[in-house]
């Protein structure tokens, strides 16, 4: 295959379209650096996309004193929303409470509470619980969000379908993300600003020449291959970060990453309105069961050591009824196998901090410089979605050392790609296209401005009926959508539109992505003959 040189030193070159590498890629961009971003598949084909969605502070990291993480992720919360009101929304937690519950937690609050009050044998007493929620609602500065309150299960909605042994709960305030939406629109704010993103390029080595760094990539498609000059390289491979320390940079680190598997499972509608349940397991473990995309509930997640990240991560038969098990405890009628309508799973890149069990590795992220007296690399371990901005902040600080004129951060309260509206003003959005597009029903619309935000105009342009937006799909996707898909965020194949840019899939059978997945293929078929003619 020929192999083409770039002719452009960039400042920057960052390898891995994950939430951390589009994160690192558009902050850069914006302080005027040149930056290209290779991924080796769609955006946010890994851990980006299979998370539990969720703009948290991590209430249970509380009792592992990660107070760090947890401060600066609670405090991030309401920063993230303002700039993404379209991709991000509030959401209320509903935390059951029994007195006769009982834990198996190994936690260092554990160990203290057993110490000190042998009696609780592990229990998360009352009291425990509401102390940390008392500092979860106080550590991070919130106005917009709601603060935690105690709720009557035996008249509130919400108990209607715990078991009647549950009478009391406490109800807090997190967030909800639309992850791998929210990894596309930093992708393409970082390209608006500038920014080179390549999908289906593989980084295959990276060099250091003296100061620079020279980087050979490869394109998925025809295997051509190409060189990039660079001044800096980061390296956020998320679970492959260890992989591209060894056997793309080839240098010597000591630095480990943890690999912890997570799987959820989701379910046909198991409630009927929109807050979510904290279940707290007897292994110490908790668990989400969370509304999702209308008529399903999302339930997860699991902590699993995962070998090898070039295993594809699966929800395993016995992770699926673990999850089943654990949410029928606190459930009236308990989940069946034949709820289950999707399963999916992803790999936590964690920093390797010897802890002795997957659900105790810190969940804080780590950035380390090498320079080995040449030019520098920075590589990313573990974070969260959550904590995404702050880490590409933290990386433009690390990197700061190396760049002529360093400029100061600038995205807290910038806007993502059709964000730029106000934090409560879905509705009356939604209500403005439904005039403005008549055609549009109440499931598409609200589809369309949760997903695009004020980019939903841009997308229906000036169709006036259901047939100018083009050939129907299926569940509401139509032609004009997916050439917006293909042509400005990226999307190759029905995957990336259905389980990424969507989450359609669960609405479309099997023959209708094969029929999409066929039309993407020939649109782009055409699309390079009549670049190349
Ligand atoms: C089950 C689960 C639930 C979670 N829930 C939450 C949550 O609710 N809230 C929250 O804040 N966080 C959550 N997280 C954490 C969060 O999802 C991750 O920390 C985050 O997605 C990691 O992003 P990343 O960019 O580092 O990695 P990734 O998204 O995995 O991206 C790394 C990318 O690098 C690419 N790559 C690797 N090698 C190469 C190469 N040689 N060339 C080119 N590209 C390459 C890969 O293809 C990949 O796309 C959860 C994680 C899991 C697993």
């Amino acid at each position: 295959m020929p192999s083409q040189q770039n002719p452009e030193t960039l400042d920057l070159f960052v390898i891995g379209g994950g939430i951390n590498g589009c994160g690192i890629a558009r902050d850069a961009t914006g302080r005027g650096l040149s930056v290209a971003l290779a991924e080796m598949n769609d955006l946010a084909s890994a851990t980006s996309s299979a998370s539990t969605k969720l703009f948290h502070g991590g209430l249970r990291y509380l009792e592992f004193f990660e107070v760090r993480l947890v401060r600066e992720a609670l405090k991030e919360r309401e920063t993230l929303l303002q700039a993404m009101p379209h991709i991000s929304w509030p959401k209320r937690f509903v935390l059951p409470y029994h007195k006769d519950m009982r834990f198996d937690g190994d936690t260092p609050t554990s160990r203290i509470l057993n110490i000190v009050m042998p009696w609780t044998k592990g229990r998360r007493p009352a009291w425990l619980i509401r102390f940390g929620l008392f500092l979860y609602d106080n550590l991070g500065n919130r106005k917009i969000l709601p603060a935690t309150s105690t709720v009557d299960l035996t008249s509130d909605p919400v108990g209607a379908v715990l078991q009647d042994r549950f009478t009391k709960a406490y109800e807090y305030s997190d967030c909800w993300i639309e992850d791998s939406r929210l990894v596309v629109l930093n992708a393409r704010d970082a390209e608006a600003r500038g920014a080179q993103i390549m999908t289906r390029t593989k980084v295959t080595s990276a060099e250091r020449v003296g100061d620079l760094w020279q980087i050979t990539t490869e394109d998925a498609d025809s295997g051509e291959t190409r060189r990039f000059t660079a001044r800096m390289l980061v390296n956020a491979g998320g679970p492959w970060v260890q992989d591209v320390i060894r056997s793309k940079v080839r240098i010597n680190s000591t630095e480990g990453v943890r690999l912890v598997r997570g799987s959820h499972i989701v379910t046909r509608k198991l409630f009927d309105h929109d807050k979510c349940y904290f279940f707290q397991g007897e292994d110490g473990r908790i668990i989400f069961a969370i509304p999702y995309e209308t008529d399903f509930t999302l339930i997860g997640t699991t902590d699993a050591d995962h070998d090898d990240p070039s295993t594809p991560p699966e929800c395993t038969e016995a992770e699926a009824d673990y999850l089943r098990n654990f949410a029928s405890s606190y459930f009236k009628k308990p989940v069946e196998k034949e709820d289950i309508v999707w399963t999916y799973s992803g790999v936590r890149p964690l920093y390797d901090d010897g802890a002795s069990s997957a659900t105790a590795a810190t969940r804080d992220y780590v950035l380390k410089v090498n320079t080995d007296g040449g030019a520098p690399l920075l590589n990313v371990f573990g974070g969260k979605i959550t904590t995404y901005r702050r880490l590409a902040e933290s990386a433009l600080a690390a990197l700061a050392p190396y760049i002529t004129s360093p400029r100061p951060d600038w995205t807290a309260g910038v806007s993502l790609p059709g964000g730029d509206f106000p934090v409560d003003g879905v509705d009356a959005l939604i209500a403005d296209l439904r005039k403005a597009y008549p055609f549009l029903d109440a499931f598409w619309a609200r589809r369309l401005i949760r997903a695009y935000g004020t980019d939903a105009r841009n997308i229906l342009g000036d169709a006036k009926t259901e047939q100018d937006l083009g050939h129907p799909f299926a569940a509401t996707l139509t032609e004009r959508e997916i050439r917006w898909l293909m042509e400005r965020e990226y999307a190759r194949t029905a995957e990336d539109v259905v389980w990424r840019r969507s989450r359609l899939g669960l609405r479309m059978t099997a023959d209708e992505i094969a029929t999409l997945d066929t039309w993407m293929k020939s649109a782009r078929a055409s699309e390079t003959v009549s670049t190349k003619g």
